[in-house]
């Protein structure tokens, strides 16, 4: 058996992946509903031939494996493997879990062999968000170019910084200048001194900075504010860019990346 993924094996993994995050409990009662009419439908069409039978029951005790070892025990999860093997006409000849991955083998008496085939089902987990204020280096860049700041350098979100370095250079191509940037992302420390500085709503509370997801920018103030040269330019083009001024509070020097 291969572990490509059956018709219904793909419909549960893309309703897991779809509800991921804090939608997981609901994810897991319609993959359960999901699974239990999977179950359903392979006992009652018993018409399958007998090999394809098997390998119906393999992926259905593999991804009810797979599904309850996302928040349960692997005995548990094996257990209900069994019963899933069991209800299909087959028995189960292995089933090890690891994490929220199972690999099952069930077989069936066919004439006088028996016929096994194994199976492997995952529950997708939902990509890890980094925390605000603590994002993996490995998610950030920092951005070299005339007019940045160098010294503590700025970092942003890697898409971020692609994005704000054509910015910067479509307006150097224009203007023949540099705009002088100041900030990118903040970690947690940073984004509390600058909010012990400055106070809400000038700085954002320590946890919900866009700074601290590293798609913020901080132009340096002045030259960039409201009325200048620099600003104008922004006003007009940033958004071409996917950046979008941070207007209450009103700071004509922050922009958000919003793609
Ligand atoms: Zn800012």
């Amino acid at each position: 058996m291969t572990p490509s993924a059956t018709p219904h094996q793909t419909r549960l993994r893309r309703r897991l992946a779809d509800d991921g995050g804090a939608g997981g409990v609901l994810a897991l009662a319609v993959a359960a509903g999901v699974l239990a009419f999977s179950l359903l439908a392979l006992t009652l069409f018993s018409v399958l031939p007998s090999k394809a039978a098997v390998h119906a029951a393999a992926d259905s005790a593999a991804i009810a494996a797979a599904e309850s070892a996302s928040h349960s025990t692997a005995e548990r999860s094996c257990a209900i493997a069994a019963e899933a093997a069991s209800l299909n006409g087959t028995t189960l000849l292995r089933c090890d879990v690891s994490g929220s991955e199972a690999t099952v083998a069930v077989g069936r008496q066919i004439l006088t062999t028996t016929f096994s085939v194994t199976a492997r089902a995952a529950v997708p987990r939902a990509k890890p968000t980094a925390a605000n204020g603590a994002m993996p280096t490995d998610e950030l860049v920092q951005l070299v170019y005339p007019g940045v700041r160098e010294n503590p350098p700025v970092s942003l979100r890697s898409d971020v910084a692609a994005a704000l370095v054509q910015l910067l250079e479509a307006y150097h191509a224009e203007t023949g200048d540099y705009l002088p940037v100041d900030e990118g992302y903040r970690d947690l420390a940073e984004q509390q001194r600058v909010f012990d500085q400055y106070g809400w709503p000038r700085a954002a509370i320590p946890g919900t900075s866009n700074h601290g997801a590293g798609t913020a920018v901080d132009f340096v103030n002045p030259p960039v504010v409201r009325g200048s040269q620099p600003h104008g330019w922004l006003a007009a083009n940033a958004s071409q860019f996917g950046f979008e001024p941070l207007t209450d509070p009103d700071e004509p020097w922050h922009w958000d990346y919003t793609g």
